[in-house]
């Protein structure tokens, strides 16, 4: 057996362990709990951002109250000059007016902001409630999906382990020379290593002059001048 010989034997069986890697990566199993995990994330932050909504929205509340119960004071304390200080001119009488109706307009609108916050937490609970149970089914999910995988990724892992020592065992009698240039040809080739088709580059099928030809057929290390490619008579 040539160096190429070998060579192409080993490449047969590193493609094969390279396609295992593959599939273990690609398993529809494994892009599930990706995207389940990613699901999971998402709505870990809509929860949080929804307990900060409620928290701003319980301070505000807080400070609605204040300012509710500052506003009834104010009240209170009018209604009391009125009774102490009873308005002497038609002057006086329009300036309790306008004072009262100012202090009944606050009231009014603190009145429905707390309705609108109200009636936002009722919402917020809502949603709150939602994600958190559509949380619970995908974690429940995940977890599930996880043990399945497991099984599948301890499985395919032993192949895996298999092919490549068994690819390994094929690099035994390659000159080092030999394996570089097929590593090296890799990172920019798949499979690094092309048969001669009808006097073109079975990988890439670009025609071979004939004095190319001539080297190939020699067993000269040749690679193709278009996709790199080590080629082998
Ligand atoms: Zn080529």
């Amino acid at each position: 057996m040539t160096q190429l010989d070998l060579l192409w034997a080993y490449q047969a069986a590193d493609t094969e362990a390279d396609a295992m890697a593959h599939a273990i990566r690609q398993s529809p199993k494994r892009q599930k709990l990706l995207k389940l995990r990613d699901y999971i994330r998402e709505q870990q932050e809509s929860l949080k951002t929804v307990e900060n909504e409620v928290m701003a929205m319980s301070d505000r509340m807080e400070v609605l109250k204040d300012a509710i119960s500052l506003a009834d004071d104010q009240l209170k304390a009018l209604q009391k000059r009125i009774q102490d200080e009873p308005p002497t001119s038609s002057q006086e009488i329009a300036a309790y007016i306008a004072e009262a109706d100012q202090l009944a307009t606050t009231l009014s609108d603190y009145d429905q902001e707390v309705r609108r916050v109200r009636k936002s937490a009722t919402d917020r609970d809502r949603r709150q409630r939602d994600i958190k149970l559509r949380a619970i089914k995908s974690k429940e999910e995940f977890d599930q999906l996880r043990v399945e995988y497991d099984q599948e990724y301890k499985e395919k892992s032993e192949i895996l382990d298999r092919l490549r020592a068994a690819a390994e065992e094929k690099k035994k009698g390659i000159e080092p020379e030999y394996l570089a240039r097929y590593t090296s040809i890799k990172q920019h080739s798949t499979p690094p290593m092309a048969k001669l088709v009808n006097g073109q580059c079975g990988g890439c099928n670009m025609g071979f002059p004939s004095s190319v030809l001539a080297a190939i057929r020699a067993g000269k290390q040749v690679e193709c001048e278009t996709c790199g490619r080590l080629i082998i008579g």
